[in-house]
């Protein structure tokens, strides 16, 4: 199983990140070990001073594809969950300046809560999800899929040139405004439309 990610999805969280170039796919991954499953609580590690939580729309392959074609990208999924790409942004800022690659600070051990995934067809409106992560009960990111710079299709389309996609992998959309950092005793929730997918606490 792969978990690829695609990061500044979402123009706001551009913006935030001070993002001047290009909008362009940007694409990194996180190996398995950095699924955190069942609402554990996520331990800060040792090695950041600073664990941001990013908020993502999360699809899972569901069959085998290479150079898979935009019009036919929406069969290629049909379940959807909520994630978090936690991000070590100390790491990551210095690794940014250097030029250095980001499977440190994205990749590390638990570094990706995951919900249940939930069938999309169970959805109201496939084309428009909202989500939401809430930290000590206070909403702090809001973001709809239909706001994606990259939609889902176009994103299995581009990734799919250059990396084969098996059913089962999953791939983290991109956050939307409003990061923030993390500290020990928080509590995070996170929701697709109204339902609560993830809750959880940071240790
Ligand atoms: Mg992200």
């Amino acid at each position: 199983m792969k978990i690829i990610c695609v990061c500044q999805n979402y123009l706001k969280h551009r913006a935030e990140m001070g993002a001047a170039a290009p909008i362009e796919h940007v694409i990194f991954m996180k190996p398995d070990t950095a699924v955190l499953l069942r609402n554990r609580p996520f331990y800060i590690p040792d090695f950041s001073q600073n664990v941001q939580y990013e908020a993502e729309l999360v699809i899972k392959i569901s069959k085998n594809g290479k150079y898979i074609q935009e019009q036919f990208a929406a069969s290629y999924y049909e379940e959807i969950a909520l994630g978090i790409d936690f991000t070590a942004r100390d790491l990551q800022t210095d690794f940014k300046k250097r030029g250095l690659p980001w499977t440190l600070c994205k990749g590390f051990d638990n570094s990706a809560p995951l919900s249940e995934f939930i069938p999309i067809n169970s959805l109201a409106d496939k084309k428009k999800i909202n989500f939401s992560l809430q930290q000590n009960g206070k909403l702090k990111q809001v973001g709809c899929s239909d706001d994606m710079i990259f939609s889902f299709e176009r994103l299995i389309t581009y990734i799919s040139k250059f990396i084969t996609l098996k059913m089962g992998d999953i791939i983290f959309t991109g956050t939307p405004a409003g990061v923030g950092t993390v500290k020990i005793g928080d509590r995070i929730t996170g929701f697709i439309e109204n339902k609560q997918l993830l809750n959880f606490l940071i240790k």
